[in-house]
């Protein structure tokens, strides 16, 4: 028999659960120990080995190599050692990039694995979902992923989309009930659920009964066992200008061979010197530099409560030029009080902050209990039509659920009114909240059988559908008063920056059928809440601070026009000629309209996540680099269509988590801000080591190009060359990687996403400070040597340690977009311990006599480095006076 040939009884008793107590935790250990982690094994692990050896595939260090061993051959044994072992740790270095790089992105895989919620011993939890087993009671809600292959016990209206399976992709109406025929396809299986597809509405429980490989997905997972590893535009943009860069470094390196075997030198000397010089002007760690660059900036995100999903993200964030957010949660609290309530014509306020359920009812300064007319029913209803629970932990009340649905809760129980009372009652039927529908229905059967609807929602959805309307002495006919007053009261309310939600009943009888449409219209109007949700505390900073970095900061909500218009003033979102369009509106405009006012509109009200598309296509259109938030299922079209698509980590759905490529872990509006931040840094840092790299590499290659030229002994020798390139690249350009923004990041416009690597002043930059450093290390060396042969070592060793002291000072100089300074020099802890650890190891060479053959270096004294200092700060400071 298959899972869904049986009923629920027969699947619990075969796989020993109840529905109503779930699994124990010893089952889940042993099955756990038995079927193995829910996962699916779709990725083959690249060996550490392959990984090394990679770092050697590169032509020049392969050619470099086979330089080295013809070296060996020709009994040069110091030199040929000395290569190796520096070509070894250059290595080595690459392998530990390339596994730092790695480490942080398995890393940020799982803090965004996805979580599920299941039943064990009668409690529900949130777990990872590779932790669920066979037996386990899943909880499933619209918009998630669905965690394992499950036979459903429960549907509310639960539908999936089962595109990824079936390639159909309308969604599917789950059910329940056994089906007695055989040999279905998937696509016909309605009582089963199945992973990795995605519930679309609705919601339902279900019983796991095939995990990991052994579901329909696994099936079809392990046919294609692929890895596939994207990369960046900015990745892509330096992989192609390393193309470039290493044709310019060989075509450079071939006429100092040329100019050098022309003036003399012999063809092996200036053979090695090519090579190596050729190895060290190629910029072959820019890529994996710049890998670590993000995943560690990444890293720094995540502490900021911003989980990056995609890398490219990154990149364009710094890009951003709009941010349109929600706002319930992300720039509100989301903790929602009710200080309002409207009810047979008159307001009652309700003091009490937060969940605390200690609060009275006032009515024109009078306490009020529920002797007063139609209220506790009103409390009654809300706690029926509601899905939410109140817990206290720690000694603190919150809320499992919807935190509007909560509202009503301490609402209730502000009056005395425990959940207990719903025992008297069945709820028969749900028709789930969704932001399209901006209401939400239950059916509801009371102690004598007797049944009657209940609907709560935004009032635009409830009013329409309400013939009558509750008063004192009971029910009648709704008039235009009524509903002059009650838009009065919602008016009122809403310019108090209240949340406005109406509630409403309707008598049902036994045989009307169950379906929303035929079910929600002629309903008996009970009452209004105003629920005061209050802005989160650092939003206001963050807006401000967004504003002074070009980024316009807009809020989109389902809420009234009223409400939003009072909380994006509290937010100061709002500048006085700044605009609030509501969704009615956006309905009868086309884009091209709505992109010829939106720079104006600052508060999108009353809309639903449809509009939120044609909210990013107008932006778009109109040249802007749209962020764009968004927590339901409906918002993942929008989301994928802005350029930096945000989910919450907290309240969002699967489904917008994974459209997404930041997740905010606290749903925090200031996050994103932290995160842009964070973005910009990232892109500058990378700017810097690029400057840095590239400038140096400029600089060795011109001072072996000049030497050449002007018939010169060569100033540095191969050994030299790669022991500047491994020093000076490694450790400071890393550091460069992890350095803090410049104080006025937040003060420059978005950067243009277009723009090339070489872009503002880079490229100036790059070539000036090149020449400069090629240029003082010649100086000095021609200065040092001053034609006489036993000056030779002398001036060698003055001009290695020249070039490498002008790059150490470089470095500092790239921390700034202005001048060297600028910043003060000691902010970057690495930066400086790696400054001085390249240092150290340069004595070593320097001063450590049994080095000092294998280097061609020897003995420099005080005066001397004095003059070297000199003369290698001096490209940074000439700069540093002239701000270019
Ligand atoms: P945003 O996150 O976009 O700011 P929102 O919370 O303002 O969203 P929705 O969640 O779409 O917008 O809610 C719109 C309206 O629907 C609310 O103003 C309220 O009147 C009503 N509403 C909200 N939650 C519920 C609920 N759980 N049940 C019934 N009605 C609700």
């Amino acid at each position: 028999m298959k899972w869904y040939q049986m009923n629920a009884d027969q699947v619990e008793q075969k796989l020993y659960v109840t529905t109503k107590q779930g699994l124990a935790h010893k089952q889940v250990d042993e099955r756990m120990k038995h079927y193995g982690p829910n996962r699916l094994e779709s990725e083959k692990k690249v060996s550490k080995w392959l990984i090394f050896l990679k770092q050697f595939q590169d032509f020049m260090v392969l050619v470099l190599l086979a330089a080295t061993l013809i070296a060996g051959l020709l009994e040069e044994y110091v030199d040929a050692i000395a290569i190796m072992v520096i070509v070894f740790v250059n290595g080595f270095l690459g392998y530990f990039q390339e596994q730092k790089a790695e480490k942080s992105l398995a890393k940020l895989k799982e803090m965004s694995a996805p979580s599920a919620n299941v039943l064990r011993e009668n409690k529900w939890e949130k777990i990872p979902t590779s932790d669920i087993v066979i037996g386990d009671i899943v909880r499933i809600n619209s918009g998630d992923r669905v965690p394992a292959d499950v036979r459903l016990v429960r549907s509310n209206s639960l539908e999936t989309e089962e595109s990824a399976l079936t390639g159909e992709s309308l969604p599917v109406q789950k059910h329940t009930s056994s089906i007695a025929k055989d040999h279905l396809d998937v696509q016909d299986q309605r009582n089963m659920a199945f992973m990795n597809t995605m519930a679309t509405r609705g919601s339902g429980v279900g019983i796991v009964v095939g995990t990991g490989m052994d579901t329909v997905m696994g099936q079809i997972a392990s046919l294609m066992v692929t890895t596939e590893k994207t990369t960046t535009p900015l990745e892509h943009k330096l992989a192609e200008l390393g193309k470039v860069l290493i044709g310019v470094a060989l075509a450079l390196t071939a006429l100092v061979v040329l100019f050098g075997v022309y003036q003399g030198h012999s063809v092996y000397n200036m053979f090695l010197a090519g090579v190596s010089l050729a190895v060290a002007a190629i910029p072959e760690g820019l890529p994996a530099i710049v890998t670590v660059a993000l995943s560690l900036g990444v890293q720094r995100m995540i502490r900021k409560n911003a989980i990056v999903r995609k890398l490219s993200g990154v990149e364009t964030l710094g890009c951003a030029s709009v941010i349109c957010s929600d706002k319930t949660g992300t720039m509100t609290e989301n903790q929602m009080t009710v200080k309002e309530v409207f009810l047979n014509g008159t307001t009652l306020s309700v003091t009490g902050d937060g969940y605390d359920i200690h609060g009275d009812y006032f009515w024109n300064n009078d306490k009020v209990t529920n002797d007063f007319p139609n209220l506790e029913n009103m409390m009654l209803y809300g706690m029926l039509c509601n899905h939410a629970s109140l817990q206290v932990k720690k000694g603190k009340y919150v809320i499992d659920g919807d935190p509007t649905d909560g509202a009503l809760i301490v609402a209730a129980r502000k009056l005395g009114l425990q959940r207990k009372w719903n025992d008297h009652y069945r709820v028969v039927k749900e028709f789930p909240f969704d932001s399209e529908r901006k209401r939400m229905s239950v059916v509801v059967e009371d102690d004598n059988n007797m049944r009657f609807l209940i609907t709560k929602g935004a009032p635009e959805a409830l009013l329409p559908r309400s013939s009558y309307v509750m008063k004192k002495d009971g029910r009648r006919q709704m008039q235009y008063d009524d509903r002059k007053h009650m838009n009065e009261a919602i008016d009122h309310m809403a310019g108090k920056a209240l949340r406005t939600l109406a509630i409403g009943v309707k008598p049902l009888s036994r045989d009307d059928s169950l379906t929303s449409t035929s079910l929600e219209h002629d309903m008996t109007f009970i009452g209004l809440y105003g629920m005061m949700d209050p802005p989160r505390k650092d939003v206001k900073k963050a807006i401000h601070e967004c504003g002074d970095a070009g980024i316009k900061s807009v809020m989109i909500t389902g809420d009234h026009e009223k409400t939003a218009r009072a909380i994006a003033s509290q937010l100061d979102l709002l500048p006085e000629d700044g605009m609030v369009l509501n969704g009615q509106q956006l309905n009868n405009m086309s884009v091209s309209e709505l992109q010829d006012i939106i720079d104006q509109v600052y508060v999108f009200a009353r809309v639903t996540p449809e509009h939120k598309l044609k909210i990013v296509n107008a932006f778009q259109e109109k040249g802007h680099i749209v962020a764009m938030t968004g927590d339901g299922v409906n918002d993942a079209p929008a989301i994928k269509a802005s350029d930096i698509g945000i989910s919450m980590g907290e309240s969002g759905t699967d489904v917008t988590k994974e459209a997404s490529s930041l997740v905010l872990m606290d749903d925090n509006f200031a996050t994103i801000k932290s995160a842009i931040i964070e973005g910009r840094n990232i892109y500058e840092n990378i700017r810097k080591f690029i400057r840095y790299l590239l400038a140096s590499n400029v600089g060795e290659i011109l001072v072996m190009l000049f030497a050449m030229l002007l018939a010169m002994p060569l100033p540095l020798v191969p050994v030299q060359i790669l022991w500047v390139n491994l020093v000076t690249d490694g450790l400071p350009a890393m550091a460069l990687g992890l350095d803090e923004s410049e104080d006025d990041v937040m003060k420059r416009g978005p950067r243009n996403p277009r723009e090339g690597v070489f872009a503002r002043e880079l490229g100036f930059k790059i070539i000036s400070r090149g020449i400069l450093i090629g240029s003082a290390t010649l100086i000095a060396f021609m200065l040092a040597y001053q034609g006489d042969p036993d000056n030779l070592i002398y001036g060698q060793t003055v001009a290695f340690t020249t070039l490498v002291m002008a790059q150490l000072i470089h470095v500092f100089d790239c921390r700034s977009e202005h001048s060297i300074f600028s910043r003060n020099p000691f902010e970057n802890i690495y930066l400086v311990l790696s400054v001085l650890s390249s240092i150290v190891l340069l004595a070593v060479v320097i001063y450590w006599e049994p080095l000092q053959p294998i280097f061609h270096t020897t003995f420099l004294g005080f005066k001397d480095w004095l003059f070297i200092i000199g003369m290698s700060a001096l490209p940074s400071i000439l700069f540093g006076f002239t701000r270019k």
